[in-house]
């Protein structure tokens, strides 16, 4: 039965196609507000022709597209989390083909979203219909959670996820996307660090003055440079009191899994033109350090003249933008307020902090059961052996969902797709084994319970 399934989901590769390509092309851009309601009706009618029932949650802000296919009460369900906004496609004239016009070149697909996040709905979609084509109910039932704002940091989720938990019940989420690794092995990633934004400002003189007055002046500029050298030594070592109190040690098997991790150091660091990682790591240490350490990370430092030639000024202000990326145990409030409690303690009562929100950590253990399943379905797919990130450097709102259902992420992605930049695309080959992959996951994810 699963093998006529996954020759379906073969034989729908242009249904696939042609859908991703008009899901493209809209451009639905959520910092812009940009096309947002001809999104929805796109996914309401698409949802539909793949036999999904839909609806519509506002929860304040861009609507989010409920569909769900319930075959029984007593049936394991299976969540899937997507989203239809897209990033902005500046700088336009590094594109090399129209970002909405969706381009196939060289057995890639080009466009914006084209992985992020349309393609990764598109495959979970083309199984989906393809269980139905082969006229066979999934032995599960099956929902889908499409939200409209995670590339503005998806400021409705907390609301949706209180108000509706009941209707997103499952036992399994799968989350947006996922890649493969440089070597080809598909990539299964079981969680996200945590991250705190944050903005500090220093007021100096009420104008920008001569320069020369520098002596006698306090220049902001400098007050902020000394602030932010105090909280992150020359050793990675962040130095707010208590900021790693609490932070859990990852399991063993956890730790295993992260050591064989494929970072493929050297070909890394050739594109990226440098000779070495932070402190010289490598190996396990590096993999250690990239997985388990918490990071503190100066996003932009704004202050005095930037332009052309040489102004001779001291500025009024000064501003930098900085980001904490948390592992297990940490929390963005808490680390908010000790940021706080650190800078009045090393004097700089007079720097203002702002900050919105932010994610906490979350990780499903690699012991878990369905981490086992899905490892096994996406290998009988791929027909090669799969790798596990433990926990993503990288943040995102599955802290909201990790709660209430275990979250596994997965997708079509590949290393060189270009995500959130010109020329984003997916190789058509990995459209169709991540929907393949799908296809099989929701068979064996309904036999097992
Ligand atoms: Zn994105």
């Amino acid at each position: 039965m699963t093998q006529n399934i996954l020759r379906t989901v073969a034989d729908s590769q242009s249904w696939a196609i042609n859908t991703l390509k008009a899901y493209a092309s809209i451009p639905s851009i959520s910092a812009q507000k940009k096309a947002i309601p001809e999104t929805v009706r796109f996914l309401q009618k698409t949802f539909a022709a793949c036999g999904l029932k839909t609806r519509l949650i506002n929860a304040g802000g861009n609507p989010f597209v409920y569909a769900e296919k319930i075959v029984s009460a007593k049936a394991p369900t299976i969540i899937f989390y997507n989203h239809y906004d897209v990033q902005p496609p500046d700088p336009l004239d590094e594109w090399l083909s129209p970002p909405f016009t969706p381009t196939l070149r060289n057995g890639r697909l080009y466009g914006r979203g084209i992985s992020d996040n349309k393609g990764n709905l598109i495959a979970r979609l083309t199984a989906v219909r393809a269980l139905k084509a082969s006229g066979f109910t999934a032995p599960c039932n099956i929902k889908f959670i499409i939200d409209g704002e995670e590339e503005i940091g998806s400021p409705s989720m907390g609301r949706l996820v209180q108000k509706y938990q009941k209707q997103l019940a499952a036992d399994l989420c799968i989350w947006e996307s996922g890649s493969r690794s440089l070597d080809g092995r598909p990539e299964i990633s079981l969680g996200y660090k945590g991250v705190l934004c944050v903005e500090l400002f220093v007021q100096g003189p009420n104008i920008d003055m001569h320069s020369s007055q520098g002596i006698v002046i306090p220049n902001p500029a400098w007050r902020l440079v000394w602030a932010l050298g105090c909280l992150k030594n020359e050793y990675e070592k962040i130095m707010i009191d208590g900021f790693y109190k609490g932070c859990v040690k990852p399991s063993l098997s956890d730790k295993k899994v992260g050591e064989a991790y494929p970072l493929h150091e050297k070909e890394s660091l050739r594109k990226l033109g440098l000779k070495n990682y932070v402190l010289g790591l490598s190996g396990k240490r590096l993999r250690d350090h990239y997985f388990y350490d918490p990071a503190l990370n100066i996003n932009g430092l704004t202050s005095g003249y930037q332009g052309k030639g040489h102004k001779t000024v001291l500025p009024a202000r000064a501003s930098a933008k900085i980001d904490f990326r948390l592992i297990p145990g940490q929390k963005p409030a808490d680390v908010l307020k000790k940021l706080r409690r650190y800078l009045d303690k090393k004097g700089f009562k007079d720097i203002k902090l702002s900050s919105e929100g932010g994610y906490v950590p979350v990780q499903t253990p690699v012991t878990h059961p369905y981490v086992k399943l899905i490892t096994r379905s996406v290998e009988a797919v791929y027909k090669k052996p799969h790798c596990v990130e433990p926990i993503s450097p990288a943040s995102s709102p599955m802290s909201f969902f990790a709660g209430f259902v275990s979250c596994v992420a997965i997708g079509i992605g590949h290393p060189d797709e270009k995500i959130h930049a010109p020329n984003e695309n997916i190789y058509l080959k990995d459209l169709l084994l991540g929907s393949q992959a799908i296809a099989q996951i929701l068979m064996d994810f309904g036999k097992k319970a």
